[in-house]
């Protein structure tokens, strides 16, 4: 007999990220699965996302795949110059989504733009978890919003008990120490220190624009009916339990790269980089031993010095390890990229190295060469780390990456964490350690944590059935049971 709710209309459901690499992937990911029931579904981008994956990507010829898909753009009100990379990126959008995007994106609606060949209008919402405005516009409109958080549980948790750790006067710091130990985290008292607090932390000022924005988004999630997060229980399940008090109905669905490749078929060479990938560095890979490789990449947005550059390098270098490294054109805050660099670090390059602007990273991750990622803990990057088995030295950058770098270096065990310190001799150490030194224990921890994220997206897993669930109640929602 027919499933009742499979024989409803299809929903419309309208997909709104923040327009950063990281919350583009994950919610493009989970488009392409509602795609594959059959949804409606619109993807709202800015301009300057939307030229970028035309220009970048194959996503217009994967998703022709899908006739119920559609793109749709909004301003993200920011000048065309800005780089949109940095901790000001940010800054910068804070003020638009206020006073650009919010009234364009009420308007959208009020236009009737949105209606699906004027006959299906939006049915159901699904936005980034730091898009409170989204929130306002559907109560007025009367659609149900679901809120997506793109983050870990762990970082998203640290950021809901902000209220907590200001009553508790562990926020703002007193004194310089980082070490101090942070107990008003529930489920995190035995090894939180101020350091792997989300770096918005680190403000004297609590007024502080960013600190306030992230803390008081996050404080708005229950307005929404349920959150999505893209991380699975066998990996943050105690902490989950922490947030479910709060927010009852959670779908627990990542990692959602891993879902994609046994329920989709066109995946296997999708991507959806905002930069050119280059794939010459896989016919690299391809004459390197198994293993040896150390791959870097501090993803879309970090940025360094060039004193923290020559740092890594000549650490990289002395650890006598081969590499491969991504370096962005805008990496290097001061200038200066990959020119200049001494001729003894260029020949070691040469010999063992190879430099890219930009990698097919999931790809590159899947190798056999890989032994290693020096990544700066965004949470895509950790999950695909996972996934693919592959121990990480962790050097986080912003936001929710300290939280990140914490957990796996203390309690997944799947890596090290070096952050705060951007010293050659601890880079070489740490490459030794985890690719030589302490090489059969990473490959255990690692190998058993990718086996639990492939069960959790397998048919019957936590991530599967919680995919599953999702589906039919954005199905009732639409309905409007
Ligand atoms: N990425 C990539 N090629 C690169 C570096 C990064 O495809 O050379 C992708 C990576 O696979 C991940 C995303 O960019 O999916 C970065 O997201 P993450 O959350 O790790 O960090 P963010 O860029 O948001 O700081």
């Amino acid at each position: 007999m027919d499933d009742p709710v499979q024989t409803l209309t299809p929903p419309h459901v309208l997909i709104f990220p923040l327009p950063a690499q990281g919350h583009v992937n994950s919610m493009l990911k989970l488009a392409e699965l509602l795609c594959l029931s059959d949804f409606h579904v619109t993807f709202l981008v800015s301009d300057h996302i939307h030229n970028r994956l035309l220009r970048q990507t194959n996503v217009h010829r994967r998703f022709e795949h899908y006739p119920r898909f559609r793109f749709e753009t909004i301003s993200d009100g920011i000048p065309t110059e800005s780089s949109r990379s940095g901790s000001d990126f940010l800054t910068e959008l804070i003020d638009s989504l206020r006073t650009v995007i919010k009234p364009l994106f009420r308007e959208l609606f009020c236009s009737n733009r949105l209606s699906y060949e004027s006959t299906r209008p939006v049915t159901c919402i699904i936005a980034d978890g730091v898009l409170s405005f989204t929130i306002d516009v559907a109560e007025e409109m009367g659609i149900p919003i679901v809120y997506f958080r793109t983050i870990s549980a762990c970082a998203f948790w640290a950021y809901f008990c902000i209220p907590q750790l200001i009553e508790s006067g562990d926020l703002p710091f007193k004194g310089i120490d980082l070490d101090v130990p942070i107990q008003s985290i529930p489920g995190m008292e035995d090894f939180l220190r101020r350091r792997d607090l989300p770096a918005n932390c680190r403000v004297s000022d609590l007024s502080n624009k960013k600190f306030q924005f992230l803390s008081t988004e996050t404080r708005q999630t229950p307005r929404a009916r349920a959150l999505i997060l893209n991380t699975f229980d066998d990996l943050e399940g105690p902490i989950l339990s922490h947030i479910r008090i709060h927010m009852p109905n959670i779908y627990t669905i990542g990692p959602l790269h891993a879902h994609n490749k046994p329920r989709m078929v066109v995946t296997s060479t999708s991507s959806d980089s905002l930069l050119e990938e280059d794939h010459n560095c896989m016919m690299w890979l391809d004459a390197q031993p198994s293993q040896s490789v150390i791959y870097i990449s501090f993803g879309s947005l970090a940025m360094i010095t060039r004193t923290q550059l020559m740092e890594f390098w000549h650490g990289v270098v002395k650890s006598g390890k081969r590499f491969l490294w991504v370096i962005r054109p805008d990496l290097v805050s001061d200038g200066g990229g990959v020119g200049q660099i001494p001729t003894e670090l260029l020949e070691a390059t040469m010999e063992r190295g190879h430099v890219v602007e930009w990698a097919p990273q999931e790809e590159v991750l899947d190798h056999q060469a890989i032994g290693g990622f020096l990544t700066h803990s965004g949470w895509n990057s950790t999950l695909e780390s996972i996934v693919a088995g592959v121990p990480m030295i962790c050097w986080p950058y912003i936001a929710d990456q300290q939280m990140n770098s914490r957990y796996v270096g203390e309690v997944w065990k799947l890596g090290m964490d070096m952050k705060d310190t951007c010293d050659r001799i601890v880079v070489e150490k740490m490459i030794r350690d985890l690719m030589e030194v302490r090489k059969s224990e990473f490959v255990q921890s690692t190998k058993r944590m990718a086996k639990l994220a492939r069960k959790a997206t397998s048919e019957g897993g936590s991530s599967h059935c919680n995919l599953d669930r999702l589906i039919k109640d954005l199905r009732l929602m639409s309905a409007g049971v």
